[in-house]
């Protein structure tokens, strides 16, 4: 039941609803038709219960499905489909050795029976999540998904430890949707669709929804296409040294140069190459690529930090330090010239397989950067026992200075946080002189943002870094700088002049 096979399995049945656009419910409708059906009402009461979680087995479910949907039929009663599924299986699993997966599903069953009664047909699909069928209209199975929703906010009891799962609740109804096991599906699309969004809720199934998860089925088919024919691309966005007025970074930022689409950003198909399995391949080819590239500008004299954004899941995989460690001898590139940008979220999670990802990296030395950090004193805290170099503030939180005496409260307190433990502070989405002016005023150590520089490829990062100088000297101009460093550290106004702002050679 590990990160790996879920993501299988939820990889494997949302093709299978996609793909075939009838996907999952065909899936069904075959085994119901299956001698199995046929032997059920012969089966014990016992044999119709999955021993470990105590639901209906799959073949018991859809016999009781298939009996349920033919009356509602006759009588022409309304029901509904629940298709539950629950996040949050393999954090919790991590550290809790041996059985806790069978544990942890066992819990999970019972309350899934305890908020839908003990006499409501209740089967696990596969992995983490489960079908549920309900005869009782609309607002009843809409009552039933937020019930199942909040009764997950209490935690579950793992061996003395408390777990948290994410319930996703999608809702097909009978008969508007169907009158037939294809229902099943369409309440299992509902629930994708809410994860997709981040879980946490439920939703009614709408035919837009199917349409939604067949354009990903048809990006996901391309990108797994995209490195063999050369469409990825990397970008590179530099970072400013408020202190030294160089560019202390570069950021490489992915793109998919798609042949009818054009250059698609990374903030659509990165989600989808993690939800389909393809984020492994996608990340080692990105930090091949910006290895292999900050070995370029080396050679030729520039020699700012690289940094790659890692994802989660290449993040917690086991061998991704040492992976690290190979690319970067292989191409010269010392272990502090590259910098790897970690999610808050994915830190935060503060895990077995975090800690060991933290400590090896540390081990490697590269630099270490938390990117979207919200500054938020719970944020800090929990980033408090990693071994960090940077936090990077996400963009809505700089906007949000500009308006907002409170939020620019929590702000300086996050810097001064984030000083005291010898981390720098870096601003990201600088988009305005004001913005700018607040974050070096609050101390920010660097800034990055379109005021300064967009996104560009390798090439134009060479282009721009002969005219740099000139180019940022217009933006950061001294008055920037007037109130906001420490007065011993303000360079005079001749020796400011006299300060290149340049690539680091
Ligand atoms: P991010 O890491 O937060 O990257 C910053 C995003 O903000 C980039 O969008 C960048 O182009 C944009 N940006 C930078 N300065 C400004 C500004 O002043 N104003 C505005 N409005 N936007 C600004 P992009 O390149 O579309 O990337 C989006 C996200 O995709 C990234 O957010 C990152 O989470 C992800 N991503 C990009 N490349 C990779 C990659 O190689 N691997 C992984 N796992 N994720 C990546
Ligand atoms: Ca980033």
């Amino acid at each position: 039941m590990g990160d790996g096979l879920s993501q299988a399995t939820t990889a494997w049945i949302a093709a299978a609803v996609l793909l075939a656009g009838v996907g999952l419910a065909l899936a069904w409708r075959r085994r119901a038709a299956t001698p199995a059906t046929a032997a059920a009402p012969a089966r014990s009461a016992d044999a119709q219960r999955d021993p470990h979680t105590g639901l209906m087995t799959r073949a018991a479910f859809e016999v009781a499905l298939q009996h349920g949907l033919a009356t509602a039929e006759k009588t022409g009663s309304d029901s509904c489909v629940l298709y539950v599924g629950l996040e949050g299986f393999r954090i919790a699993q991590d550290g809790a050795g041996a059985g806790a997966g069978e544990q942890l599903l066992a819990a999970a069953a019972q309350r899934l029976i305890s908020v839908c009664g003990a006499s409501t047909p209740i089967c696990r699909v596969a992995g983490e999540e489960f079908a549920v069928w309900l005869n009782a209209p609309r607002e009843a199975g809409e009552k039933l998904a937020r019930h199942l929703c909040e009764s997950f906010v209490q935690p579950i009891d793992l061996a003395g430890r408390d777990v948290w799962l994410g319930p996703s609740v999608g809702l097909a109804l009978v008969p508007e949707q169907g009158s037939n096991l294809r229902v099943v599906g369409k309440a299992a699309a509902a629930m994708y669709s809410v994860q997709r969004s981040g879980g946490g809720g439920h939703a009614l199934f709408d035919p837009r929804i199917e349409a939604e998860q067949s354009e990903e089925a048809t990006i996901a088919r391309e990108l797994q296409q995209a490195i063999l024919k050369k469409q990825l691309e990397l970008f590179y966005q530099p970072k400013i040294d408020t202190a030294t007025l160089q560019v202390s970074a570069v950021e490489a930022l992915l793109r998919w140069r798609h042949p009818t689409l054009g250059l698609v950003s990374p903030a659509r198909f990165i989600p989808i190459a993690e939800r389909q399995g393809l984020i492994e391949a996608i990340g080692a080819w990105v930090l091949e690529h910006a290895i292999k590239q900050a070995a370029a500008w080396r050679a030729a004299g520039l020699r700012m930090r690289v940094a790659v954004n890692v994802s989660g899941f290449q993040f917690r995989q086991d061998d991704f330090a040492a992976k690290l460690g190979r690319l970067l001898k292989t191409h010269g590139v010392p272990a502090d010239g590259l910098s790897c940008e970690i999610t808050e979220t994915v830190a935060a999670e503060n895990t077995e397989a975090t800690r060991r990802a933290f400590m090896t990296l540390e081990q490697l030395g590269v630099h270490v950067c938390i990117d979207d950090f919200s500054a938020s004193a719970p944020a800090m805290a929990a980033l408090r026992q990693l071994h960090l170099h940077e936090l990077k503030i996400e963009r809505s939180a700089i906007a949000a200075c500009v308006r907002d005496n409170q939020a620019r409260k929590l702000f300086e307190s996050a810097v001064k946080a984030a000083h005291s433990h010898k981390l720098r502070v870096v601003a990201s989405g600088v988009e305005t002189v004001a913005q700018r002016d607040l974050a070096v005023h609050l101390g920010c150590d660097e800034l990055q943002g379109y005021l300064f520089a967009k996104p560009m490829s390798a090439r134009a990062v060479m282009i721009w870094a002969a005219d740099a100088p000139a180019a940022l000297a217009q933006t950061l101009r001294p008055t920037a700088f007037k109130d906001t460093q420490p007065l011993d550290a303000l360079p005079t106004q001749v020796a400011f002049q006299q300060t290149r702002i340049s690539m680091q050679r």
